[in-house]
């Protein structure tokens, strides 16, 4: 069974570059009816915290991509303990002593002789007296021994890819400390988790050439890969460089719409154009991974705002029925005014402009030119009750006897009545509004 992960460290919170990650391996995973992992890669006790755990969660929830299984590194670590001492026990793991001091040193020299900084492996060097020797002073760190020829694998978005390994130094899986690294712990969970497709980012190309590697030495199937392109800001930027984070609970705040986000990040960077769909299982089934290219692909959050406006105008009212309940909307009601705003809102949260505008009326906006006008024509304002022919019938009155027509006869009377100079289709509108005390009615009373 087709089996995906998406394993964050729980270090900050998920943003945008991170989602992308998430939703390629969910709808990697949901298209063929596999099974999506969720991995908390919290081996580093000092910077994983149970609150960025709790966030992304959150997030994903939220964003409906709901996982079918979850784990924590930090819960695995009798595991790492056995795949370290099995590495040891077929010599592809080794002791290393050198301090970070003495490594900087060794890479400086390096430099200066114009040789890549790659570990010397002097520990391998070591006699068996000199190691006991060291093991006294200092504990010992963990190295993989990798085997220096070019790896090459067929990958799902950059096509055939190699990597010479030549030119990488020994991987430290181990830390003095004892800390199981990720390079390790990620092989042993992608081993034991069955996952047969790993897809992240490009900045992971060099490690699928090491932990080819591991899980070769592991004995373990060596899943297929897809390293996608990163995204950057709107003027190229890295993300993680960019002033303010595209984090997803920002997106969240500022009113963007799951799917509008998730329909965005799923064609954003592939040849494909941006389509606005309603659900993740319609964006999966159409995922096509290869349709991906290598080069990075810009975030505009102006693009998930454009979207999220156009998604809201598909809804229909049980989709936003506990938001119009929550600000008091009547259920009888709760059809007629979404019908008429769902087009004129860019958030959810501009939905409680118009119900406060239609009980409790605007601050009238008539330019001075058009005073005159404005006052004639409320003079002619039908009593109530408004109905939906109510907005032509004032209208055509109004034109007749003020010989004003098209633009010049309607967005005077819709600023008079809403205070803007766009919005929702008046006569959609008008049998909305309720009397209130600041309602023009009252000025043609009391002019
Ligand atoms: N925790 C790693 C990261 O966030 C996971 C990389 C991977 O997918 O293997 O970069």
């Amino acid at each position: 069974m087709t089996t995906c992960r998406f394993a964050p460290s729980p270090t900050g919170f998920l943003h945008v570059g991170n989602l992308r990650t998430a939703l390629f391996n969910f709808l990697f995973a949901r298209k063929s009816g596999g099974c999506f992992i969720l991995r908390l890669d919290d081996t580093d006790p000092e910077r994983s915290r149970d609150e960025f755990a709790d966030a992304i969660r959150f997030d994903l929830e939220w964003l409906g991509l709901e996982w079918d299984r979850l784990e924590r590194q930090s819960a695995r670590l009798d595991r790492y303990r056995t795949a370290r001492d099995d590495l040891l026990a077929s010599g592809r793991l080794y002791e290393c002593f050198e301090t970070q001091a003495e490594l900087d040193l060794k890479r400086k020299k390096q430099r200066r002789l114009g040789r890549p900084p790659v570990y010397d492996r002097s520990a391998l060097q070591l006699s068996e007296t000199e190691r006991q020797d060291l093991r006294a002073s200092r504990p010992p760190h963990f190295r993989f021994l990798l085997h220096r020829h070019r790896a090459a694998w067929q990958d799902g978005i950059l096509g055939e890819t190699s990597i010479d390994v030549g030119s990488v130094s020994d991987p430290v899986l181990v830390r003095a400390d004892g800390q199981f690294l990720y390079t390790l712990a990620s092989v042993c969970d992608d081993i034991d988790f069955g996952v047969t497709d790993v897809v992240r980012g490009a900045d992971h190309v060099t490690n699928t050439a090491i932990q080819v590697q591991i899980f070769e030495a592991m004995g373990g199937g060596v899943p297929g890969f897809a390293h996608h392109s990163l995204l950057t800001g709107r003027g190229g930027e890295a993300l993680a460089k960019r002033e303010g984070s595209l984090a997803i609970r920002d997106l969240r705040a500022a009113g963007v719409e799951p799917m509008a986000l998730l329909s965005h990040l799923a064609r954003l960077g592939s040849s494909h154009p941006v389509v606005l769909r309603g659900s993740v299982t319609e964006l999966a089934a159409e995922f096509d991974l290869s349709r991906f290219g290598a080069a990075p692909a810009k975030f505009d959050p102006e693009d998930a705002a454009g979207l999220t406006a156009r998604y809201l105008a598909t809804l229909p009212v049980s989709a936003v029925s506990s938001d119009l309940a929550a600000l008091g909307v009547p259920s009888a009601e709760a059809g007629a005014f979404w019908g008429a705003v769902r087009e004129n809102i860019r958030t959810r949260s501009d939905i409680d402009h118009w119900w406060k505008f239609c009980t409790g009326g605007a601050e009238p906006l008539v330019d001075s030119e058009d005073a005159g006008f404005v006052a004639e024509a409320l003079d002619l304002l039908p009593p109530r009750p408004w109905n939906s022919g109510t907005w032509s019938s004032w209208t055509s009155r109004v034109s007749e006897a003020t010989g004003r027509r098209g633009r010049r006869l309607y967005l005077p009377l819709r600023k008079a009545l809403t205070g803007r100079p766009q919005g929702p289709d008046m006569s959609k509108l008008m049998p909305l509004i309720r009397a209130a005390p600041e309602w023009p009615e009252r000025r043609q009373a009391n002019p």
